[in-house]
Order: structure tokens, then sequence, then C-alpha cells
């Protein structure tokens, strides 16, 4: 029915008399009010380098307005930026190679190899129509391939809503090559350049598998059903150097990994593990960076210990090294005004404090994951925008505790003491001339053991 009605107005706005005869006769008592949406047909062709040839129409009551950018990088690489005289449609062609030129960071538009990286932000005009529902059709010209992530309709049309533009995840054109690796019902597509440098791309997929499957065990399967991961190689650099996450529409990941990289740097090194876990929680809107970077910088070496990639000992001498320098950002800042230094560490502080007060609480029935799972389960994943009231909210259904309130009320809305050296005592943890040294006699010793084996 829905369509019916979208192929009646396409065909009617086709006419600008008729169009205009028709709309006082809606009344929205007699029609239900159409909501926007707007087609992109976009053609990847190579016409002296990459280049985007994108067609617009936008149906629905408002007409849309697209703002044509009018100086820097993005100015200059686009060409034909010509709105239709319906209003209601917009023409553009993007040189992805002069973009990328200008700008070179994968952010805006980034050459390696034959192919050019760039965001769904740079490339995909904003119809400014809030709520419209955005569908996109690729074609690929002259032997060029492309990879994005986006859900597909059974017609084929790929979709996203028009709030998630600003957010895009990354894709990548022209000439690559791309393999699928499987984790359980999930599948992640590993984009990886041929032409370039670096670790054989079997042990590449061998570590991203590895990587996601211990990541897939604390959450209960991985996070998202498929995730678009760009492996992008660095020159004369050994070991992971970069990764950054990009969720709207769908999950991507994009990984700078040095062309010198070894097989041992890959499992010794936090970054792929840190971005998969980005990918389990939603963006938290507000001053809330530190939830989600607390939570992949707590989860990331706890994950990595369960899958058996490091030692107890390591991670709790992590913990007990690092998190000093998050503890200002919970007792003098808060977390709500924590600056960037105290982001992550103090973020972590709170996610220890809070997976020991559920444990606590529960007694060790629920834990930390207990309130993560509970949140992806909820459809929070890094494709969606929450407040951290929500989040905070469904953790705290899912636990029974009252955890994560009383925790965000005692150090994010405000500063709390927190005697740090008094909790490693009663987790039975000290530091000895040969390193770490447990006392499993100490009164959360238990709860210790727990984090690292179990929920
Ligand atoms: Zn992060």
């Amino acid at each position: 029915m829905r369509n019916l009605w979208l192929t009646l107005f396409t065909l009617l706005a086709g006419g600008p008399a008729l169009a205009a005869s028709q709309a006082p006769a809606q009344t929205p008592a007699q029609a239900p009010a159409q909501s926007p949406a707007c087609e992109y047909h976009i053609r990847l062709q190579d016409e002296a380098g990459l280049m985007l040839a994108v067609q617009v129409t936008c149906s629905g009551e408002r007409l849309p307005v697209f703002d044509r950018p009018v100086d820097g990088d993005l100015a200059a690489a686009l060409t034909g930026f010509e709105p239709g005289s319906d209003g209601r449609s917009l023409r553009y062609g993007l040189h992805l190679d002069r973009l990328a030129a200008l700008a070179n960071t994968a952010d805006i538009a980034q050459r390696i190899d034959r192919a050019v990286i760039s965001p769904l932000s740079t490339w995909l005009a904003d119809p400014g129509l809030p709520e419209a529902t955005i569908t996109l059709t690729l074609e690929a010209l002259d032997g060029l391939h492309y990879a994005i992530n986006l859900p597909q309709r059974d017609d084929g049309r790929l979709h996203l809503r028009r709030s998630d533009i600003r957010f895009g995840g990354y894709a990548v054109f022209g000439r690559f090559s791309s393999a699928t690796v499987p984790v359980g019902n999930a599948v992640i597509e590993v984009v990886s350049f041929p032409g370039r440098a670096g670790p054989p791309v079997p042990l590449v997929q061998a570590w991203i598998a590895d990587s996601a499957q211990a990541v897939a065990a604390y959450f209960g399967g991985f996070p998202l059903a498929r995730t678009l991961l760009l492996v992008v190689p660095v020159p004369d650099r050994a070991g992971v150097v970069f990764g950054r996450v990009r969720g709207g529409g769908g999950g991507t990941i994009l990984l700078q990994l040095g062309e010198q990289a070894q097989r041992a740097a890959l499992h010794d090194d936090w970054i792929l593990v840190h971005e998969m876990i980005h990918l389990a929680a939603p963006f938290i809107t507000g001053r809330s960076a530190w939830v989600m970077e607390g939570m992949a910088t707590y989860l990331e070496p706890l994950i990595r210990t369960r899958a058996g990639w490091r030692s107890t000992a390591q991670l709790w001498q992590e913990f007990v090294s690092d998190m000093p320098r998050g503890i200002p950002a919970l007792t003098v800042e808060s977390l709500d005004a924590v600056s960037r230094a105290g982001l992550y560490w103090g973020g972590a502080t709170f996610m220890l404090l809070a997976d020991l007060d559920i444990r606590e609480r529960s007694q060790n029935r629920a834990s930390l994951q207990t309130c993560l799972r509970a949140v992806l389960r909820a459809g929070g994943d890094t494709t969606t925008r929450w407040s951290r009231e929500r989040f905070f909210a469904t953790c705290d259904a899912a636990t029974g505790t009252g955890t994560m309130a009383r925790l965000g009320e005692r150090y994010a809305r405000q500063a709390s003491m927190l005697d740090l050296a008094a909790l490693w005592r009663d987790l039975g943890i000290s530091t000895g001339p040969a390193g770490i040294v447990f006392d499993d006699n100490a009164p959360l010793a238990p709860l210790r053991r727990a984090i690292t084996t179990e929920g």
C-alpha cells in the first residue's frame, strides 16, 4: 500500500500543475502524512580517477534543503551540484581521488593503493529533512568495486536514517580485495589492499577471527550481525597503529596496521579488541564518552585474559599500574567534567567498581557482563544513540542491583572519595619484588577470581 502511494506521489510530483492541484485535496484526515524519503542513485566510475555520480530524488510534504559546500576540500572536489527545478532532486559528482589528495585522512577521504576510503558522511549530501528515510542504489562501472555496510531491503536497496548520515560508516571504492570472516552467526567483511606490503592476509584474518571470538564470548555472540573492517597498511611501522569505529547506518572499523607487523605483535596488541568492544554499545550522548571508553578500556584486557592471551597477573598488574591515572577523574573532577586524560582510566575504574558492586550485591549471580549483554539485547549497539540514563536504567533493570544509578550519582554527577589502595587490599592484590601477589584469603578474593573466569 505504501509503495503504491509512493509511486503515485512520484508520478504526480513530476508535473508542477498536477502536484499543486493535488495538494489541497489531501487533508490529514483523508490521507496519511507522507513521511519524507530520499532515493540516492550512485554510480562509481573511472573518469580521470575515481568518481561518484549521484542523483537524489526526495518525496514527502517538505522539500529537501541541500547545503552546497562553499569552500574547503569537499567543495574543490565536487562538480555540478545542481538542485532540480522541481525542488526535490539534486545531481552532483564527487572526484574521490581529488578529495583524497587534498584531505588525505580516512575520516574524509584517503587513497590507499588503488582505492579510496571515505565515510558516508563525506559523499552523501544531507537532504536536511528530519526523520527522512534514505535509500541507496550503488552501481560500480569500469571494473571497480565498493564495500559499504548498510542494511539491505528485499528490493536490494540499502537504507539508513537521515540522522545517521553525520555519523555514517566508512566505505571504500576502487580496486581492493575483501574476504568474509565468520564469527558464529555473524560475519566480518575484511577489506585489504593487495598492492601494499604487510603481514600475510591469512595471518591477519586469523587474528581478526580470534579477536572476534574472544569478544563474542563475553557478549554471548558477536555484537553485530555484519561488520565492515578496513585493514589499512601503514608504511615503516610495526604493530597496530590506530583504530576507529564509525557506526551510523552499520558498524565499520578502520584499523591501521604497520606493514612490518609480526604475528606476535598482533595478539599482544589492544587496539582491535578495544574497537570491537565499541561495536557492543550505543553511542552515548552528552558528556558520556567516559562510559564508552571506560567500558572498552576495562573489558579489553579482561577479554584478552579470558581468551588466554595474557595471564591473570598481567591483567591485575595493568589495573594496579594504570587505574591511578583515572582516580582524579572520580575523586576531584567528576566523570561528567573529566578531562581527556582521565577519560579512559577514569571510566575503566568506574567499570571495575560497577563489576564488583553488582557481583557483591547479587552474591555473584550477576556482573557487569549481565548489564552489558542486556543493553545489547535491547538493541544498544554502535549503530544507535542512547542517553546515559537509558543505558544505566537498562543495565540496572537486568542486574536488579541499582549499581549504575548509584555509582553514576557518586562519581559522574559529582566527585567522591575512593581508596584504591584499600580496594586492592580487599581484593587480595599486592605488588612484591617478583610482581603481583594474590591473597586468596582476602575478603573480596572470590569476586576477583570470578572476574577473570565467569560471568
Ligand atoms: Zn575507544
